[in-house]
């Protein structure tokens, strides 16, 4: 029963015996396991290909993204202990550790979230360190006058 139902959906897609195709442009008797039309060269099995087409592999074929945003973390991290250009270089390293952990989140192949979080830490501790220092110094003038 099956096999009559599959064989009449296959005639009604293209009237074919077991060994030959018709192609369907030009109707020439081809043998099945061919790819293309032996008259008019055009493709035989457009379904058989479809599920021959592989996906593109990502993991392998596509590049490792490079995680800029922790690698500027980790510098501005570290140059965040000159004092008092720190608070800026430490505001900055905390941003761009931030989206360097977000981004290494996102694409785990990516590497660089411990340089992310170097960053974030070295930066927001000397940001808060110098920045305290210079509100503290702030209420002392203030204090003094
Ligand atoms: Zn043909």
């Amino acid at each position: 029963m099956t096999n009559i139902l599959s064989k009449c959906i296959q005639d009604d897609i293209m009237p074919q015996t077991n060994d030959t195709i018709f192609c369907t442009k030009c109707g020439q008797k081809n043998l099945k396991k061919d790819i293309q039309c032996s008259k008019c060269s055009s493709k035989l099995h457009s379904h058989q290909q479809a599920a021959y087409i592989v996906k593109t592999d990502t993991t392998l074929g596509g590049l490792i993204p490079n995680n800029t945003n922790a690698l500027v973390a980790y510098y501005t991290g570290i140059f965040s202990i000159i004092p008092f250009v720190g608070i800026l270089l430490g505001i900055a390293a905390l941003i761009f550790g931030i989206l360097g952990v977000k981004f290494a989140n996102k694409n785990p192949e990516a590497k660089g979230k411990i340089h992310a979080w170097v960053g974030i830490i070295l930066g927001g501790f000397f940001a808060f360190i110098y920045l305290a220092i210079v509100i503290a110094s702030i209420f002392m003038i203030f204090l003094e006058q």
